[in-house]
């Protein structure tokens, strides 16, 4: 990979629900091969901008470019055949699917993958790296939290994105659950895929993210070094509130 190369590019990005700026004018960049901290205080505008950036919403203005590639009005799932996948801040696999064909399905529709057999072989290589192998024909919701969360990696990267947006996969779980995603998520990006990674669990951005961005109000606050940014005074205030 090149050094420096921007994978992803939002220029002026905004979403507006009903008169609401959940988002304005955000610029971001990220480069390849990197792990971006997005962080911001509770309804900052973090999962809008995955919601946007993957699909699941249409941006009000702005653009998003993806390896050079205006993706800002594309439907979701081109945008996951185009490279992106992403976590839900609540696990939401399919219920009436084993642990298995949830990540087969994931294979399927976001890797491109035609064959079923073929998927369920994709498939079980990310349960085994996100360590669920043993689960794989059991159903998510005999699944524990831990379990669930990483159902959810498995899912993203069963359908082998070059760039995954991981909403609060560490919310809910305990430190020594919390030090296993942490490897998996540097694991994640040792295979090649750039994370961006929302985050709550402060000890787990220090230690995984190059660089981390700070949203308030749907805004770009601040960006840097998490060390350095997070005791910057405007950011320890957005944090505070109002
Ligand atoms: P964060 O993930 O940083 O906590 P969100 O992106 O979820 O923040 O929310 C940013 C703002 O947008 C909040 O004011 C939230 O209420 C609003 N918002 C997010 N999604 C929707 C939606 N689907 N409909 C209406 N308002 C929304
Ligand atoms: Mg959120």
């Amino acid at each position: 990979c090149q050094a420096g190369e921007v994978l992803l590019r939002t220029r002026g990005l905004a979403k507006s629900f009903r008169g609401v700026k959940a988002l304005s004018g955000v610029d971001v960049e990220v480069q390849r091969g990197e792990i971006l901290g997005l962080l911001g205080p509770n309804g900052s505008g973090k999962s809008t901008f995955i919601n946007v950036v993957t699909g699941h919403y249409a941006p009000s203005s702005g653009s998003v470019v993806f390896e050079g590639q205006e993706l800002g009005r594309s439907a979701a799932h081109r945008i996951a055949r185009a490279g992106i996948s992403r976590t839900y801040q609540i696990p939401r696999p399919f219920a009436r699917q084993t642990v298995l064909d949830n990540a087969a399905l994931a294979a399927m529709f976001g890797g491109g993958i035609r064959s079923p057999a073929a998927a369920r072989g994709q498939a079980m290589t990310w349960l085994a790296f996100a360590g669920l192998q043993d689960k794989a024909h059991a159903y998510p919701d005999e699944l524990n939290l831990h379990q669930r969360k990483f159902l959810e990696l498995a899912r993203a990267l069963a359908s082998r994105p070059r760039l995954v947006l991981l909403d609060e996969v560490l919310c809910g779980l305990t430190p020594s659950e919390i030090d296993d995603a942490v490897a998996l998520v540097r694991r994640i990006r040792d295979q090649g895929a750039t994370v961006i990674f929302v985050e709550h669990v402060m000890r787990a951005v220090m230690a995984l993210t190059d660089r981390v961005v700070v949203f308030d109000h749907g805004e770009l606050l601040a960006e840097g070094a998490a060390a350095e940014v997070m005791r910057r005074p405007e950011v320890m205030a957005a944090y505070l509130g109002p």
